[in-house]
């Protein structure tokens, strides 16, 4: 899609911190990360919402999710993560290239739980 920012870093058009690449996948690092180490995974095609990616696309998305969790939290010797999806406007998604956050939490940091949102 020609004015997404995600898919131009997936072209090289526009530079990324990448930390890992398959096939059908491309993870980086956040321009604007919650953490250390906060990375977004997304499917190289572009879909808008987690709803419109066929699910052969959602499967390699969520393998490479769980291969980097591991990865993520040893880089930056992480307790634990939050790993989710803004799915659509109203829930905070800015870039409309479905992505993962994979955000390190760390012992006692005081960031949020996902469930925090909805109170
Ligand atoms: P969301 O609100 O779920 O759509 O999250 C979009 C994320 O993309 C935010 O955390 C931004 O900091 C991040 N972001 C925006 N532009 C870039 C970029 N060029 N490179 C890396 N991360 C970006």
């Amino acid at each position: 899609m020609s004015d997404c920012i995600f898919c131009a870093i997936v072209d090289g058009d526009i530079p990324g911190r990448i930390v890992h690449e398959t096939e059908h996948t491309l993870a980086f690092l956040d321009a604007n990360p919650l953490a250390p180490g906060h990375t977004l995974v997304v499917p190289k095609e572009h879909h808008a919402r987690l709803d419109e990616v066929p699910a052969d696309a959602a499967a390699d998305l969520f393998a490479a999710v769980n291969d980097l969790v591991p990865r993520v939290e040893a880089a930056v010797d992480a307790d634990a993560t939050n790993v989710g999806i803004n799915n659509g406007p109203a829930a905070g998604q800015e870039v409309d290239h479905v992505h993962v956050h994979i955000v390190p939490r760390f012992e006692g940091d005081g960031g949020s739980p996902i469930h925090a949102v909805a109170g």
